[in-house]
């Protein structure tokens, strides 16, 4: 089995660690590009929404480079989410490629475990176990790893500094086999980070709440968080993970499924029904923005995202009630990186005038924060 799946983000490290082993061969397609975008443009119906473009690119790239499987997550959510796999599969289909699916789902999970006994053979369970132990590891330590790059990167005295020591650590961690391992190299990336000298000046602090694709894959948020990095000096923290979309639906890290009812509980009084998206962590996100120290709210999504839409007519009231400044970006294949940067600086300029002025007054909710929140502060890898 040569098994390829989507990017996301550097979700493709404990993903591609959980295929191989399991003895199996993990394709990784190219890094999500404006060419995969246009690919996948080219045969997904025109208003479907951006990540579905995207990872129908990514899938082509795969096929092309010989992969003979495809695993997709699939379900019967509200969204078009849960039919991304089967939809994409029909029209890859209809141009002449010729795969097996692998749609994991509740509905399906028999027929995924029949597969997979199939193809890894005797001792499968075992196996498994051991692959989604390496699996959640992985992406705990790459969660890690990318939130500590995101604290210093708007401090740091160098810029790319950061970067540069998340790019090695991944590539370090992407060749780790063990656990031991994992744990080893999480913690040198650790001290290495700590030792990044920073600048002076003050960095503001933004929520970044939305649909989770536009939220962590770069490719397709133009960047985002590195632009406000160095451009603003603003320090962009997304509510979204790729550790908790990996981990929740399978229920490997049970803190994240008390996390996701508490902000269910939390969005209710505004969104009493389930839309099917990540909904719910938007108007938790929003309403605990300013007690964890929060000073602007940016809500990023798809131009068609139905459930993010629905949010999006609620945020601004509410934003206003918790005084909290607000920028919306609705991202399509047609966002140009001169106007997203216009507004990001004008939205960058209008929060450090309030913190200015906030700190003048002695406002205790507004931090000047100088150091990054990792400094100090002890961390658990894996
Ligand atoms: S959350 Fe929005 S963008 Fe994502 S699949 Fe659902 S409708 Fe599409």
């Amino acid at each position: 089995m040569r098994i390829a799946f989507p990017h996301m983000g550097n979700a493709y490290i404990p993903l591609k660690a959980l295929v191989e082993e399991l003895g199996l061969e993990a394709v990784v397609p190219p890094r999500p590009s404006q060419h995969s975008l246009k690919e996948g443009s080219k045969h997904a119906p025109e208003f479907v929404c951006l990540p579905f473009k995207v990872t129908l690119g990514d899938c082509i790239a795969a096929l092309e480079m010989g992969a003979d499987t495809l695993a997709m997550v699939c379900g019967m959510w509200a969204c078009r989410f849960g039919y991304y796999g089967r939809t994409q599969h029909l029209i890859l289909r209809d141009l002449g490629y010729r795969f097996e699916s692998l749609l994991i789902g509740r509905e399906q999970i028999g027929e995924v475990l029949e597969k997979l006994k199939n193809a890894v053979g005797r001792g499968w369970q075992k196996k498994l176990a051991r692959a989604l132990r390496l699996f959640r590891a992985k992406a705990r330590a790459v969660d890690e790893l990318e939130r500590m790059a995101g604290e210093i990167r708007p401090r740091e005295a160098v810029k790319g500094a950061a970067d540069r020591l998340l790019e090695t650590s991944l590539s370090r961690l992407e060749a780790a086999s063990t656990l031991k391992e994992i744990r080893k190299r999480a913690e040198e990336a650790r001290t290495a980070f700590l030792e990044i000298p920073l600048s002076e000046g003050p960095v503001a602090r933004v929520r970044v709440v939305g649909e989770l694709y536009v939220l962590l894959e770069p490719a397709l948020n133009l960047d985002l968080v590195r632009r406000l990095a160095w451009n603003c000096r603003v320090e962009a923290r997304p509510v979204l993970s790729t550790y908790r979309w990996l981990l929740h639906p399978v229920w490997l890290d049970p803190k994240l499924n008390l996390e996701s009812y508490w902000a269910r509980r939390k969005a209710r009084p505004y969104l009493p029904q389930v839309l099917g998206g990540e909904e719910h962590m938007t108007m938790a996100g929003a309403l605990t923005a300013r007690r964890e120290g929060y000073d602007g709210l940016i809500h990023a999504l798809p131009l068609t995202c139905m459930p993010e839409n629905i949010c999006r007519t609620i945020l601004p009231e509410l934003c206003e009630k918790l005084d909290l400044p607000l920028l919306t970006l609705v991202f399509d294949e047609h966002t140009s990186p001169a106007g997203l940067d216009a507004r990001l600086e004008a939205f960058a300029d209008l929060l450090m005038a309030k913190k200015g002025k906030a700190t003048r007054e002695g406002r205790a909710h507004i931090r000047v924060d100088r150091e990054p929140p990792c400094q100090g502060r002890k961390r658990n890898f894996a």
